[in-house]
């Protein structure tokens, strides 16, 4: 029995409207395939899929010709694009019924993209509002914020914070005197703002510890 990979005619058009690269995807009957994503100024990406056979060898000379449809190649790569956030994950890309997008089924996922980055900016919102801390913010959560063109607090790279050598409490980067024990932290800055030869007020919070 002779076998061989057999290219088939079938095609249908993989379609994306978020500006996202993902990694190439791997499938043993592809290879490696890059899912296009619109440049700058365009609405969409086009990536064509083939139709393809999968020859699977069970040894002793026997083998199994599978057939796999362009429709059903790309209705799997989309649901691994799109299913990996969560509930209502979508990432913007579908497969066309046609040989191009029609505008309703660009409308469709531009709704649906949008319905899935609020939710991602809402999550934010709790978690900004529960912690105010920026590492509980996701990448996923800031870029549909950018995308949805939203201001929001913890779109922002934090200060870094240091510890005090002296108490050994949290204290902003670059600061002059530490604000819990008033060591002086940096007595060039701490010249320059006067807190140097100056009697220094400790905090009302510190003086009722030190009251016990
Ligand atoms: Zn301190």
């Amino acid at each position: 029995m002779k076998t061989e990979m057999r290219k088939q005619d079938d095609v249908v058009k993989l379609v994306n409207i978020s500006s996202q690269k993902w990694p190439p995807r791997q499938r043993t009957y592809l290879g490696s395939l890059t899912i296009a994503s619109p440049e700058e100024g365009e609405a969409f990406a086009v990536t064509t899929i083939r139709g393809c056979n999968e020859v699977m060898d069970l040894g002793d000379k026997r083998t199994i010709d599978v057939a796999i449809s362009a429709r059903e190649i790309a209705e799997d790569l989309v649901r691994e694009i799109n299913g990996d956030s969560g509930e209502g994950s979508f990432h913007g890309v579908f497969v066309a019924e046609g040989p191009a997008p029609t505008e309703a089924e660009l409308t469709d996922a531009r709704q649906k993209l949008e319905m899935f980055q609020r939710k991602l900016v809402a999550n934010a919102d709790l978690e900004w509002e529960r912690s105010h801390n920026p590492m509980f913010i996701t990448d996923l959560e800031r870029r549909a914020a950018r995308e949805l063109h939203l201001d929001k607090p913890w779109l922002y790279d934090p200060k870094p914070l240091a510890e005090c050598p002296a108490c050994g409490e949290r204290v902003k980067a670059g600061v002059a005197v530490c604000r819990t024990c008033r060591a002086v932290l940096d007595p060039e800055k701490a010249a320059k703002f006067g807190f140097i030869g100056k009697e220094v007020e400790p905090l009302p919070e510190a003086d009722h510890k030190k009251g016990r």
